[in-house]
């Protein structure tokens, strides 16, 4: 729910992260395109078909353990309470063997070993006493059988026909691995879609100018290096789109203009950073309505990120978007993390864009509580599995100014500070997000 606070005697509308991701994923629109691709090449990359499985895995009854095969039924115990039977030969994985168990007979059978016919149960290796005594093979054991013991059934991971790996989903190793065990060699996967990044502001110097490379090479006073883009390019990158270098824009709305419009013929999705909050030379509202955009210039309830502008045109039937982040790159990464990622999954074709991963832990410093907006402060997650009954560690360094990236470097995590009034006290549990 978005609510209204009162700032210097203004009533200002601040925005509900949930209620604006489901807002941008409404205009975000999917991709059409497709390629083929082998599936080495597949990796990480976002299916673009329901596969289904040519053939039922495992495709025959198989063995789950090194041991004996065995007709749980035709089991007959000896007066010793033991049971005494013949092993008529061996069978191993790969091997097409033509046994048939009758009464009192066993194969010795490996791991994966297709199932002798006649036989419905495994007795384990373990379990076993094996003798072999004047060219006679036996084995013996107290060990109850039922049917199905330590079998493998047909189709048991899945069956032919089945939707093996839906439309949508990350194609990750278990995905490569369950491609490969339908005998698939090739995937459809979605065609990478671009997203193309315009920096903004007088005082960037792009660090890829060859005069940056020279030796002695220092920002002249009042400039600093544009490095909010190569943030950007990584955090793209590891989303699953291309990030297309946008350049940078001087702060002038034309130049801005310029720059998006160039963006918008490579890519349906631009991000600005830099002239999205409300200071004097902050030009990319003006920019975007020079080119008929519907702009939204919002204030996020989250710190940082609070300034963040969304746009969107309608061409044809396709959506163009503008995301406008703040200039501070520990800004642009929270509001990336919490507001653009999941648009830009959707973008990508991924089928649960909103998914993401959040753990509960102790949180290690004493924390000052914003009164209106959840705080996410870099931080690393350590004892995730909660060695000794203890919660999760959640270690927050003291430097989270929205300046500062090198607290980044070593983040595993954003972890969440409720709104309100005092401070969190440390050992007190939180939610972090697995970033
Ligand atoms: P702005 O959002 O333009 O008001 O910028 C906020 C702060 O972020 C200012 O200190 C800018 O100098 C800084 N900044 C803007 N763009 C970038 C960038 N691409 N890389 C690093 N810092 C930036
Ligand atoms: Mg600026």
């Amino acid at each position: 729910m978005n609510y209204a606070i009162i700032q210097n005697g203004v009533v200002e509308i601040l925005k509900d992260l949930n209620g604006t991701i489901e807002e941008i994923l409404g205009c975000v629109s999917g991709p059409a395109e497709k390629e083929d691709l082998f599936i080495l090449d597949a990796l990480d990359r976002i299916c673009a078909e329901d596969v289904t499985a040519r053939f039922s895995v495992p495709p025959f009854d198989t063995s789950a353990m090194d041991g004996f095969a065995v007709a749980s039924s035709r089991f007959v115990k000896s007066e010793a309470g033991r049971t005494t039977l013949n092993v008529i030969g061996e069978a191993a994985a790969g091997c097409v063997n033509g046994f048939e168990i009758r009464e009192g007979e066993a194969v010795k059978i490996m791991t994966g070993a297709p199932l002798p016919a006649g036989a419905d149960a495994i007795l384990v290796k373990e379990a076993a006493e094996e003798e072999k005594e004047d060219g006679k093979w036996t084995v013996s054991s107290r060990e109850k059988l039922k049917p199905g013991l330590h079998v493998r059934r047909t189709g048991a991971d899945f069956s032919a026909g089945d939707v093996i790996v839906p439309r949508g989903t990350r194609l990750n190793p278990a995905a490569l691995g369950i491609l490969a065990s339908s005998g698939y060699s090739r995937v459809k996967a979605f065609k990478k879609r671009a997203v193309a990044v315009v920096s903004t502001g007088d005082e960037l110097i792009d660090p890829l100018d060859e005069r940056v490379a020279a030796a002695g090479f220092a920002p002249e006073f009042g400039r600093i290096m544009n490095s909010n883009l190569f943030l950007l390019y990584g955090l793209l990158n590891k989303t699953g789109v291309k990030c297309e270098l946008g350049g940078i824009a001087r702060d002038t709305p034309e130049e801005i203009a310029a720059r998006i419009s160039e963006g918008l013929l490579k890519a349906d999705i631009v991000i600005t950073t830099g002239g999205a909050s409300v200071g004097s030379y902050d030009y990319i509202p003006d920019a975007l309505k020079l080119l008929n955009f519907d702009v939204n210039i919002w204030k996020m309830a989250i710190k940082p990120g609070r300034p963040f502008i969304f746009a969107l045109k309608k061409t044809g039937s396709r959506n163009k978007l503008v995301f406008g982040l703040p200039g501070n790159p520990a800004s642009s990464l929270v509001s990336f993390i919490k507001l653009l990622r999941p648009a830009l999954y959707k973008y990508a074709g991924l089928k649960n864009p909103g998914e993401c991963l959040t753990v509960k832990g102790a949180i290690s410093e004493s924390v000052k509580r914003d009164p209106e907006r959840t705080t996410y402060l870099r931080a690393v997650i350590s004892n995730p599995a909660g060695a000794e009954g203890k919660p999760p560690l959640i270690s927050v360094p003291s430097k989270q100014d929205s300046n500062i990236l090198t607290t980044a470097l070593a983040a595993n995590c954003l972890a969440e500070i409720p709104p309100g009034e005092g401070r969190i006290e440390s050992g007190e549990i939180v939610w972090a997000q697995i970033i």
